[in-house]
């Protein structure tokens, strides 16, 4: 081999073992092609057993058909149907070294050579020269080691990323496992599911629905304005199975507890039809869901007699309910004063996005310990909602929840929550809370007295967060 041949070889090699994107890569190797002949372009195309497609390396993955005139998809489809077995496509014939070469034209406007692993082809190169090229034997030889190396390099890459996809799925469902041990209410669960899934399947929307009193509720994300979602709901009914739109863009997929339909995850993709892949993904992670969904109702009716919150140890909502009612009337009655303590935790999303939700569970309930731990015994602390707390004070006056308050908020702000088991992967984590204080107004019910607590923990956040804002009831 001619010096000017190994030097092409050992660019190529360079560039092949260089850390680049896809894009990046391809751009290196046609400069490299390009400095050895006169060329137009380079394409490299992996052909897709899901969608029957070819997909462009360089772009993402995304599919040659959107991008492509029809002459050029034809030329890259017919090279690659008739490339299996062969070297090259040259003119639209398939040429194998060296027997049958001999009938070449050596002037070539595209050259196509197959991507190949264990001897399957499994895409092809494009290259695409400068008007009619006058090419020799010599450099067709030389083309079939360039393609025998970047089929090894795809093979990696191909390799690389299916394995990155199963990884990710993995934790997905790890994750969702996770969260059931501890979460049970649906409102905080649904829209969990819903991102996670978001974030898995990049390419297509998800939504969430419910069955509630026979209907599909959307459950998330918040809204859903394509008709289409909610007429293949309506066919959705005791097939069990999940269905797919005529033109194969949106599947709904449902959520069976013990043979009932209970919800519906629908994928809607944007572009392309949804692939066997996404379908096998979509149906494990509907499966996953399904169960977590019902393992979540079965412990909601367990715990309907309950009345304190699984993860805090506080009064639960609806024990709190009761509670506020009997203060409420005993306040009245005796006319003794009353306060409304509304807390959040700032940022709190941010705490589980950063650390994950496990950290984020084990922040509420240090905050917790800490709401328990300041009170008197005659407080009335709950998890009223997510990462909210409520407090009822009662014979207490605004100035005097007011220093509770704010003795609570410097403890919280003082007292950062360890997270990690091991001392290596200890970490602080900062927490502040809001607070939002009202005092009772005899006039009104316990319900008004916390609107109005809302209401301050509102401006509290409005107004900067960490903070206590108090309404009094005059
Ligand atoms: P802000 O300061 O405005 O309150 O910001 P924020 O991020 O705290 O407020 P937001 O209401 O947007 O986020 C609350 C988050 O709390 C969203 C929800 O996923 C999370 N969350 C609710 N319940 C739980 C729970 O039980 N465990 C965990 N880890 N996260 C929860
Ligand atoms: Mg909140
Ligand atoms: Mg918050």
């Amino acid at each position: 081999m001619d010096n000017g041949k190994l030097q092409f070889l050992s660019k190529i090699a360079d560039v092949l073992t260089k850390e680049l994107d896809s894009s990046e890569l391809v751009r290196e190797l046609k400069t490299v092609l390009g400095s050895y002949i006169a060329l137009k372009n380079l394409n490299i195309y992996v052909f897709d057993p899901n969608s029957s497609t070819l997909r462009n390396y360089a772009k993402n993955w995304g599919i040659i058909d959107d991008s492509l005139d029809i002459e050029g998809k034809e030329n890259a489809y017919s090279a690659y149907n008739s490339i299996h077995g062969y070297d090259f496509v040259i003119n639209n014939k398939a040429y194998k070294l060296p027997q049958t070469i001999s009938d070449i034209s050596f002037k070539i406007g595209s050259l196509y050579m197959p991507i190949v692993k264990n001897g399957m082809v499994f895409g092809i190169i494009e290259i695409i020269f400068e008007n009619d090229t006058s090419i020799d034997m010599g450099f067709l030889f030389l083309m079939k080691i360039f393609g025998s190396q970047i089929s090894l390099k795809l093979q990696n890459i191909v390799l690389n990323e299916q394995s990155q996809v199963n990884v990710e799925f993995h934790d997905a469902m790890k994750n969702i496992a996770k969260i059931i041990e501890t979460q049970y209410e649906l409102n905080y669960i649904v829209p969990l599911i819903g991102e996670m899934l978001d974030r898995f399947i990049s390419d297509h929307l998800i939504y969430v629905f419910l069955k509630q009193e026979g209907e599909f509720k959307l459950i998330w994300p918040k809204a859903c304005n394509d008709e289409r979602i909610f007429d293949i709901l309506k066919r959705l009914d005791s097939s069990y199975g999940f269905i797919l739109t005529n033109d194969d863009k949106i599947g709904a997929f449902p959520l069976l507890t013990e043979g009932e339909i209970t919800g519906c995850i629908v994928a809607r993709s944007t572009l392309e039809k949804l692939s066997k892949r996404d379908i096998d993904y979509l149906e494990q992670l509907t499966r996953q869901a399904a169960v977590t969904i019902s393992r979540a109702n079965n412990y909601s009716k367990i715990l309907q007699y309950a009345t304190l919150d699984a993860l805090t140890s506080l009064n639960n909502r609806r024990q709190f309910e009761i509670r506020l009612k009997q203060e409420v009337a005993a306040a009245k009655r005796q006319k003794n004063p009353l306060c409304g303590m509304m807390i959040d935790i700032d940022f709190f999303k941010k705490v589980n996005d950063t650390y994950g939700h496990a950290a984020g569970d084990e922040v509420l309930k240090r905050t917790a310990e800490k709401v328990k731990e300041l009170l008197r015994e005659s407080d009335i602390p709950a998890r009223y909602g997510g990462e909210e707390f409520a407090v009822l004070l009662p014979f207490t006056g605004l100035e005097e929840a007011k220093v509770v308050g704010e003795r609570l908020r410097k403890a919280v702000e003082q007292n950062p929550v360890t997270i990690g088991e091991e001392e290596v992967d200890k970490k602080d984590i900062n927490v502040t809370i809001s607070m939002g204080i009202a005092e009772f107004n005899p006039d009104e019910t316990g319900e008004e007295l916390f609107e109005r607590a809302d209401k301050a923990l509102y401006q509290a956040k409005e107004s900067g967060r960490n903070k206590v804002i108090t309404i009094s009831g005059k």
